[in-house]
């Protein structure tokens, strides 16, 4: 039986291929600031989403693997039907801890495997012995941790080859960082997590992806219209960027689905996020129609900027992004 909310349809989503023969579907539910919100996981399954994106940084993976458990004994979907992707957080990439943070993450989540498993940030931080805190210095910048991305690759591994991962990947690192990984791994990465949407499409990221046959995952898709200021930029602002507005209407869809169907036409998966049900049921309605090659074009013709920009790791050795160098590091800290 369907819960939560009134339904028509059940929405069927395609998927993309990953490397290892497993299947990922092209649009899955986000999940970071939701918290407080079980009864939206349990409506996006209603719905059709069978991706739920979660991580441990986001502290909400024993609401889900609460929502997830009581969805699957009410009798409506069974685990095998959900793919979960989770990730490690970046204070614990020491080998003790990363396990210690994997057992904690399949206790929460109420399961034995999680479907696709990454390591958050390519920038290690120090943990505080006592929380699932960063040390800080006194400016507020994270202490650089020294472990290799190759030491925790070979966590992942490990997780991996047992049966408890299905896939394993990375997210917010560069294209030199993932060769090297790719180079020395014996389990090549299955996915990348990326932010990703029209004002940082990550075009050359996607074609070297694609060149290693690792799928991708866009994060922020639809902009991360309520990101809050810490590690990001305020300004940019998605919505309102005149072509969103024009094809909107030229197509009689809003502004989301416009972005979200532009994802889904560039062959990858996107995680919206959305705890309020017209918005979820809205994200997932963009399978009727298709974007012309020149409407394409036109929303891939706008000024590029990153909003994700992890400010408080950039004196990290690690730390991926020379652009957020280059424009934020003698500027103060995002709070
Ligand atoms: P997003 O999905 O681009 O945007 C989410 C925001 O848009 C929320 O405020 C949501 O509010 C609103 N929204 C959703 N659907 C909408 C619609 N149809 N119309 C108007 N507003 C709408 O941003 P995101 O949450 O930053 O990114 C998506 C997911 O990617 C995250 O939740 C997380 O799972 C993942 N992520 C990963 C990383 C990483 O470092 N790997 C970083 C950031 C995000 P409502 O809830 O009110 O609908």
């Amino acid at each position: 039986m369907l819960c939560t909310i009134a339904l028509t349809k059940t929405v069927e989503i395609p998927f993309v291929t990953m490397s290892n023969g497993l299947k990922f579907p092209q649009l899955g539910l986000g999940t970071w600031q939701n918290t407080e919100h079980p009864e939206a996981i349990k409506s996006a399954l209603d719905l059709g989403y069978r991706l739920i994106d979660t991580a441990f940084l986001y502290k909400n993976e024993k609401m889900i693997g609460t929502a997830l458990k009581e969805y699957f004994e009410a009798g409506n979907l069974t685990r095998k039907d959900v793919f979960i992707t989770s990730k490690l957080p970046y204070y614990a990439y020491k080998p003790e801890d990363a396990e210690k943070y994997i057992a904690r993450q399949l206790e929460s989540l109420q399961t034995d495997y999680i479907d696709l498993y990454l390591i958050h940030w390519s920038m290690c931080a120090e943990r505080k012995t006592d929380k699932d805190e960063p040390v800080t210095d006194n400016d507020g910048y994270h202490v650089p941790c020294n472990v290799s991305h190759s030491e925790v690759w070979k966590i992942l591994e490990k997780y991996y080859e047992k049966g408890t991962f299905k896939a394993i990947g990375l997210s917010n690192f560069n294209e030199t960082q993932i060769q090297t990984i790719y180079d020395q791994a014996e389990i090549k990465p299955h996915n990348y997590q990326g932010e990703c949407h029209i004002l940082f499409p990550q075009t050359k990221m996607i074609e070297f992806l694609r060149a290693l046959n690792i799928s991708f995952t866009a994060y922020a898709p639809i902009g991360s219209r309520g990101r809050d200021k810490s590690n990001t930029r305020s300004d940019g602002d998605v919505f309102e960027q005149t072509p969103v507005k024009e094809l909107a209407e030229k197509y009689n869809k809003t502004r989301a689905q416009i972005l979200l169907r532009n994802h889904l036409q560039r062959g990858y998966t996107a995680i919206p996020k959305s705890t309020n049900p017209k918005h979820l049921a809205e994200n997932l309605d963009i399978f009727d129609f298709e974007l012309s090659p020149e409407d394409m074009k036109k929303l891939d013709n706008i000024e590029h900027k990153r909003l994700f920009i992890f400010d408080k790791a950039i004196k990290s050795p690690e730390f991926p992004f020379k652009d957020v160098v280059d424009e934020f590091a003698d500027k103060p800290l995002t709070l």
